[in-house]
């Protein structure tokens, strides 16, 4: 199988020019050509007037050694990587059960992992089912009713379960585990053609029957699944080597293995992973904004004529600027025809996300507004992040009128450094509503300096992004953890053998796919170790 890159056809071209354009462009005749596999498809839109689809293919070929031969030097053919997985091990009959914390991308394609190579997991989640979970997490967007274990942050799936469902990432991935968490979506229900379009999405409601799906063959596999069930301790013994976890019932559950994926929001978990001694770091993270915009606009913006094409659907867009304080500000997982979301896991605070559904046709497109920060702005002390986040939730609660309804301000409002008092054309879409007022009020000055800077520098090369009735709700601050929980080469908590810290909670991965595949490394980690072989460093 040979790989060709960078195949360049206009876009919505008929299927037949697929092959032809291959012929032509290696130069062979159509009985040499066995088999065609469209391995990636993304499109480039440097030119909104001829935008161009830009393909990555596998070819079987009659004469593969020959056609590599006439094409040396072309940096575009190649012979196609193996992306097949293979398991590095194989349960032994009676192995002990290794513990899986969490049901995010990260600890269920752990567990999947693990599974599928005969360990048996536990699965361990404090909130509930994903279809109960959906029930509770409407209710904080309908009535304002928070429950705190089961919401946008918590419960099966995770916190990527109500989201616009993006599965791309910048992750260096040489063994191709970014493929082996697609694959496995796919079987759970993903439209198969997130194998190939370059940023693929799944939206809200088919991650919820995947998580379904990938949970059924878990169990099929001998996994088991425990909701409800909240870890709070864990039982050390010599050498710290993790001899058990204890859950908030008081019941303990012997293990040696532990996979750690609690995600960025389990700040009482946090607590008792400091209390117990583990090593943990503070770490950077961002805070900010969410920002509406008519959908049609970005469409306009980054497609010009071809605005509205069903073969490009809604538009997205990465921004990034650095301000003259020295801080970056970027937007963050931008939701095109999306919605905004309460996402707080916690009473009193108010935390903004989005997500969209598949066909990405709502009205306003959202993205994170966010400033980065580091631990060198709070306190010396390693859960400071936390309370930092805190702060700031507590004071978006405060200014959005105490009922989680978000603090809201308009662009032209928030440059002028006036509050709003009503809204403009485009109208917010976080539930259960936005409070029109001065989001300063619940940012520090050094993130609303910088915003401003920020939002006039994107209005640049945007025109219209900074216009003055574009919308923006807070506080955005579960952008990623405020924490690492620091592991060695061998995937085990620097000082806790035996303790796997995984995902974006441990500060190891940002987004669905990369947890998925820091999900994968550490069950294969777990699984080498388990069966006495030695982890590659
Ligand atoms: P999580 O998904 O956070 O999962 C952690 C799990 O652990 C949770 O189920 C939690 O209930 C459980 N847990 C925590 N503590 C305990 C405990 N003590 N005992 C038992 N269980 C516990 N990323 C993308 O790539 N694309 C997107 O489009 C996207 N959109 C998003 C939209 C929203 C609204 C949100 C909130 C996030 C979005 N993300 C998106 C980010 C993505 O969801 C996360 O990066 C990803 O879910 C992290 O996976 P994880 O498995 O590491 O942790």
């Amino acid at each position: 199988m040979l790989r060709l890159t960078e195949l360049r056809l206009p876009l919505g071209h008929e299927p037949e020019l697929l092959r032809a354009a291959i012929l032509a462009r290696l130069g062979i005749a159509d009985d040499e050509l066995l088999g065609v596999t469209v391995f990636r498809r993304g499109h480039d839109a440097r030119k909104p007037r001829a935008i161009m689809w830009v393909y990555t293919l596998d070819l079987a070929l009659r004469d593969e050694p020959g056609v590599l031969a006439r094409h040396a030097g072309d940096a575009n053919l190649r012979p196609a990587p193996d992306t097949r997985y293979k398991f590095v091990a194989h349960a032994p009959e009676g192995a002990p059960r290794p513990v899986v914390i969490g049901t995010g991308p990260c600890g269920l394609l752990a567990a999947l992992v693990l599974a599928q190579m005969g360990f048996r997991p536990i699965i361990l989640e404090r909130g509930k089912l994903v279809r109960e979970r959906t029930k509770d997490t409407w209710g904080l967007w309908r009535r304002g009713v928070l429950v705190p274990e089961s919401n946008v942050q918590f419960g099966e799936g995770g916190a990527g379960t109500f989201s616009d469902g993006k599965l791309y990432s910048q992750i260096k991935d040489p063994r191709h585990y970014g493929r082996k968490v697609l694959t496995e979506f796919v079987k759970a229900g993903a439209p198969e053609e997130i194998l190939y379009v370059s940023r693929p999405h799944i939206g809200t409601f088919r991650l919820v029957s995947m998580v379904e799906s990938i949970r059924e063959e878990i169990e099929r596999l001998g996994g088991e699944y425990r909701f409800g069930c909240k870890v709070t301790g864990l039982r050390l013994g010599p050498g710290r080597q993790v001899e058990g976890v204890v859950l908030e019932s008081g019941e303990e559950i012997a293990t040696r293995s532990v996979v750690l994926a609690i995600g960025h929001s389990a700040r009482d978990s946090f607590v008792m992973l400091r209390d117990a001694g583990v090593h943990l770091e503070a770490k950077p993270f961002s805070i900010g904004v969410r920002i509406e915009h008519p959908q049609g606009m970005i469409d306009r913006l980054r497609w010009g004529p071809n605005a509205g094409n069903p073969l490009l659907g809604a538009a997205d867009y990465k921004l990034v600027h650095h301000a003259r304080n020295g801080r970056s500000v970027y937007s963050f997982c931008m939701c095109p025809g999306g919605t905004v979301v309460a996402a707080t896991s916690e009473p009193g605070r108010v935390v903004t996300n989005g997500m969209s559904q598949y066909s990405r046709a709502e009205r306003n497109a959202n993205a994170g507004i966010v400033v980065g920060i580091s631990p060198a702005d709070y306190p010396d002390d390693v859960l400071a992040g936390v309370e930092f986040q805190r702060r700031l939730e507590s004071a978006a609660f405060l200014a959005g009128g105490g009922d989680y309804r978000a603090p809201g301000q308009l662009v032209g409002d928030f440059l002028a450094g006036r509050p709003s008092t009503t809204l403009g054309d485009v109208l917010p879409s976080y539930k259960p509503g936005v409070t029109p007022t001065d989001l300063s009020l619940c940012l520090p000055d050094f993130a609303v300096a910088a915003m401003r800077e920020a939002l006039l520098a994107f209005d640049r090369q945007m025109p219209g992004f900074a216009r003055p009735d574009a919308v923006m709700t807070g506080v955005e601050t579960r952008t990623s953890s405020p924490i690492r929980i620091r592991r060695g080469w061998d995937f085990q908590s620097l000082n806790t053998p035996g303790l796997f810290p995984a995902g974006e909670g441990a500060g190891y991965a940002g987004g669905i796919l990369s947890a998925g595949v820091d999900g994968i490394r550490v069950a294969e980690a777990l699984a080498l170790l388990a069966t006495g072989q030695e982890v590659p460093r």
